[in-house]
């Protein structure tokens, strides 16, 4: 499972989770400009006078200053040109970005000479210094509320007569007050330290949500991956268990899934390095059967458990030792398939699990679990593709394709292999007195007589309608033979409907050569039929092949 070879999205992918661009943040707060501007233009000309300017006062500094702002716009459109084509192309609007300071410089022209602190343009510094917040960034913002406080100063200062707004010519329409001046910078940085901190834990959720998606995607395709390369529910099981790990920071994950054809368990614990240590095994003592993996399955819905070992008892405490604090997310993925994704968050004041996070972390469960579901599929399909439904025996394809497996390697290791073939005498008699149904039931049993009687390493198939055979890897003639007269033993011996007995033919290829898997065959068929002829009931060895030279040196002619 550790050599799974694929990579995994770690911590440094979170840092670099790209949301909206800043050319594209800088690009919207041009058109805040453009509508302060039209806002300003429109109020100058429905209100005569009121402003403290003509009409063609404020439009000439309006339209200086969206001059300013193209100018600025088109100055990083020729940057960022000259910088195509280059290894390191130049990068953001770095013209735009100095149009920030000019803002609130417009807004204060315009204050100047229609109240200072108390101008209702006040009102337009705090959308500016909002949209800049929210915008470009909540830094940018607490920058801005120091210089908009600054300015308010500046124009306060020039309305009582300072030498600049005297040059200025700014008319003295309303004695300014001190508190109106504290409140506007106090309102100042309000809007900023409240815009910047939304911002800011907006902006955090937003590349977290970026950086859980982009694991959930990498983890589908590495699924997707895996499943078409044929692997194991084992490397599915693997690749959830780091996949959630990592991106939502757990101390210790595990899953356990009962699938029809293999149950399994699997754990992974982040080491001190990142490292991962991995169990991988079958599911002891029932962890599915606990309370709480009950109710979670049968709610299909996420647990949070505080105490494992209490609540949930030792079997479920063993796949996450000493946890605290563990998510119970439920794997459900048809009738059969079920399983258990546990993971640790650690101690409450280190970790809380947000809703949006559980969310996510049981979208990644029920993803796993289809995906387990198929690997469980995969493994029924290829199993039933290779018995033989009456008997549960391997059936005539597997016994081909063990048998070539088994020459290659009795070639490679120069061991001897034997093969038997088996049939049962007079069967057709049996049907015919006892029926097809008890036939089949006589078919059973000397099938389970054969499976019981030979060693772990052989492979008993039924190789056609009565006919059975038996690989018998690294054994000689003598040991096939022994093999096969426990087994005729057995048969003979078993309680069906009538006695029942075998006549066996035994080839043996000794060292390798001596042909391949088809002579084997045809050698092993040529002595059943000498035992048949011989009278049944009966083991036949045929002569054994002689040792051959190794794979690659032709014999020496003597
Ligand atoms: P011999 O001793 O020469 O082997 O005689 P035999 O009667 O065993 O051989 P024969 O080839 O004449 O008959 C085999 C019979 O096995 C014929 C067929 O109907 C029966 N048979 C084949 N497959 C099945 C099966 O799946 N179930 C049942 N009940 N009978 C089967
Ligand atoms: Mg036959
Ligand atoms: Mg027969």
């Amino acid at each position: 499972m550790e050599g799974t070879g694929a990579t995994w999205p770690g911590r440094a992918r979170l840092a670099s989770a790209e949301h909206t661009s800043l050319e594209q943040r800088l690009g919207a707060l041009q058109l805040v400009r453009l509508a302060v501007v039209v806002l300003v233009v429109a109020a100058a000309g429905a209100v005569p006078g009121e402003l403290g300017m003509t009409l063609g006062q404020v439009l000439w500094r309006s339209l200086a200053y969206l001059g300013v702002c193209i100018g600025g716009q088109l100055a990083d459109m020729v940057w960022q040109r000259s910088g195509r084509g280059l290894a390191r192309p130049h990068p953001g609007a770095p013209f735009q970005q100095m149009l920030l300071p000019v803002d609130p410089v417009y807004l204060a022209v315009l204050a100047l000479p229609s109240g200072g602190a108390q101008s209702d343009f006040i009102l337009l510094f705090t959308v500016q210094l909002i949209s800049v917040t929210l915008l470009a960034s909540p830094r940018a913002g607490i920058r801005l509320a120091m210089w908009d406080s600054v300015l308010l100063l500046a124009v306060t200062w020039f309305q009582l007569g300072g030498p600049l707004g005297t040059w200025l010519g700014t008319p003295q329409v309303v004695t300014p007050s001190t508190g109106a001046v504290v409140v506007r910078i106090g309102g100042f940085w309000a809007v900023a330290l409240t815009t910047a901190c939304f911002s800011a834990l907006s902006e955090r959720e937003l590349r977290r949500s970026k950086a859980h998606l982009d694991a959930l995607t990498t983890m589908a395709a590495q699924m997707e991956e895996a499943m078409e390369s044929g692997c194991e529910p084992e490397e599915i099981a693997a690749i959830l268990l780091k996949g959630v790990l990592y991106p939502f920071a757990f101390k210790q994950v595990a899953v356990i899934w009962e699938g029809k054809e293999q149950p399994l368990a699997a754990r992974f614990v982040a080491g001190l390095d990142g490292v991962v240590a991995v169990q991988a095994g079958p599911p002891e003592n029932g962890p599915l059967k606990s309370a709480v993996a009950v109710r979670a399955l049968e709610a299909n819905l996420p647990l949070l458990v505080r105490d494992l070992a209490g609540e949930a008892g030792p079997a479920l405490e063993a796949l996450v030792p000493g946890a605290t604090n563990v998510v119970v997310v439920p794997l459900k993925a048809g009738r059969e398939g079920r399983g258990l994704l546990l993971a640790e968050c650690g101690p409450p004041p280190n970790r809380r699990m947000s809703r949006r996070s559980l969310d996510m972390v049981t979208r990644f469960a029920a993803h796993a679990a289809l995906v387990l579901r198929n690997a469980d599929l995969k493994a029924e399909i290829a199993r039933l593709a290779a018995s033989d439904p009456l008997t549960g025996l391997a059936n005539r394809r597997a016994l081909t394709t063990a048998l070539a497996r088994e020459v290659a390697r009795s070639v490679r290791t120069r061991e001897p292999l034997s093969l038997a073939i088996m049939d049962i005498d007079f069967f057709k008699k049996i049907n015919d007195t006892y029926g097809h149904v008890a036939g089949d039931d006589v078919l059973r049993e000397v099938a389970g007589a054969m499976a019981s009687n030979v060693r772990d390493v052989d492979l008993v198939a039924r190789y056609g309608g009565e006919e059975f055979a038996i690989v018998l890897p690294n054994c000689p003639s003598e040991g096939a033979l022994t093999v096969v007269e426990r087994v005729r033993a057995a048969v003979s011996a078993l309680p069906t409907v009538t006695r029942v007995t075998v006549s066996a033919g035994i080839s043996t290829a000794c060292g390798g050569t001596g042909g391949g898997a088809e002579d084997l065959m045809a050698a092993a068929d040529e002595a059943l039929y000498a035992s048949k002829n011989a009278g049944r009931d009966r083991a036949t060895l045929a002569p054994v092949r002689a040792p051959g030279p190794p794979p690659g040196h032709p014999a020496l002619a003597l």
